[in-house]
């Protein structure tokens, strides 16, 4: 069965069981910025909910002008004060450069490759506060996740 396929079919099993959430602004006013690993399951890893929180996902979990893009949105429009951007232990960013992944890719493009969590995270953040049309959020923090036991290890304040 094609991938494809498998999507179809689960979708007619979640139509059956499926209940609206009539308001598109996040319940707890959050938005998670975090990494596309498939490892990660944001919701069950911060205790959140369906309806919860935007959560923006990229590789890397870096703080990209597309990000900054979803959370105008996220902060100007549908009611998000808080940010949180989560970065994660075994990350296929961390620890590689553009170089290396030019040579993976064939892309020249920067790939936001990091090499310290904790300063990436601070860079990322300060990115968020320096941002003007952001100086709405009122509170922006970074976390890494460790995604073996599944806890956060280290907590960053912009
Ligand atoms: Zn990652």
């Amino acid at each position: 069965m094609s991938e494809l396929r498998r999507l179809v079919d689960a979708n007619r099993e979640y139509v059956d069981d499926h209940l609206g959430i009539a308001d598109a602004e996040p319940r707890r006013h959050l938005a998670v910025v975090t990494c596309m690993d498939a490892r990660i399951d944001v919701f069950a890893a911060l205790g959140l909910e369906l309806g919860d929180a935007h959560v923006i996902r990229n590789a890397g979990g870096r703080v990209t002008d597309d990000v900054l893009r979803s959370l105008a949105l996220s902060s100007h429009a549908l009611g998000v004060d808080s940010v949180v951007v989560m970065q994660h232990t075994r990350c296929g960013l961390a620890g590689v450069s553009n170089a290396e992944l030019e040579e993976v890719t064939g892309s020249g493009i920067d790939f936001f490759c990091i090499d310290d969590h904790v300063e990436t995270l601070r860079t990322d953040l300060q990115k968020i506060r320096d941002t003007p049309y952001l100086s709405v959020l009122s509170e922006v923090a970074g976390f890494v996740h460790d995604i073996d036991p599944g806890h956060i290890t280290e907590i960053v304040e912009a």
